[in-house]
């Protein structure tokens, strides 16, 4: 292969996607349009944790990251369903057994070890603040808000829902898709802890 694989996102998806490319004896660039979140005081996305499960275990035991990822996690049992009108939650468990667990984790240094992880490898390089704009499939370049281009012989697109790599794969007619909407939007709440640090909500589960 002659010319760099590129990478559109540094998310979950993109940045453990480098880590496998590179481990194959691959150099790897990835672009990623938000400022570098371990340095910045960027977010990550929603603020809102993911939920470990197999899938995500899995690579992170495979890329040598889970001992790292594990320290961090909060196991969670169940759904705990707060109904309006009722005073008692009620759980419904992931599953039948104690083990059967998923595990709470914070998006934001999820995402900075794996991309600890991917530099560490030597071969990925990590473009912060480049945010794609659509790809030249003649040309064979990545095309940037900033007017920049930049060469690629292969093109992975992990820049998410909006995906902008998606959209210049399907102008081209390679492939279709469909947006649909929702009715309603995403809304962060904040509950503080309690006086003494603790949590005012079971922390061994999701709330909904
Ligand atoms: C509210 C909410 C809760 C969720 N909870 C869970 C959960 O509990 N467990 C779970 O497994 N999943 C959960 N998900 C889904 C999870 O967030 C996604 O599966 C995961 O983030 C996908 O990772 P990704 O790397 O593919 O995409 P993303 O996390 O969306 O990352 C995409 C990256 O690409 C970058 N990017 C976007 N556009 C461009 C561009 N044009 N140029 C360059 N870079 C670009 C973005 O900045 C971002 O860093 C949740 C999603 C939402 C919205």
């Amino acid at each position: 292969m002659s010319g760099p694989i590129a990478v559109v996102g540094a998310g979950p998806a993109g940045a453990l996607l480098s880590i496998y490319l590179a481990r194959q004896g691959h150099h790897v660039i990835v672009y990623e349009s938000r400022a570098d979140l371990r340095r910045a005081d960027v977010d990550a996305g929603r603020s809102i944790n993911l939920a470990l499960a197999t899938r995500g275990i899995v690579p992170l035991n495979d890329v040598g990251l889970i001992d790292r990822v594990d320290s961090i996690t909060i196991p969670m049992r169940g759904r705990m369903i707060h109904a309006v009108g009722d005073p008692t939650p009620d759980l419904q468990p992931y599953g039948n057994q104690p083990h059967e667990v998923i595990h709470s984790v914070s998006r934001r240094d999820l995402n900075a070890f794996l991309l600890d992880a991917a530099e560490a490898t030597g071969r990925v390089t990590i473009r912060f603040d480049a945010r794609l704009e659509t790809v030249d499939f003649d040309r064979s370049l990545l095309q940037f808000a900033d007017g920049i281009e930049e060469p690629f012989e292969v093109v992975y697109g992990a820049d998410g829902a909006g995906s902008r790599v998606r959209a210049a794969i399907a102008e081209r007619g390679a492939c279709e898709y469909e947006t649909e909407w929702l009715d309603h939007s995403y809304k962060e709440l904040t509950l503080p802890p309690n006086v003494d640090g603790g949590h005012r909500l079971d922390p061994n589960a999701l709330h909904s």
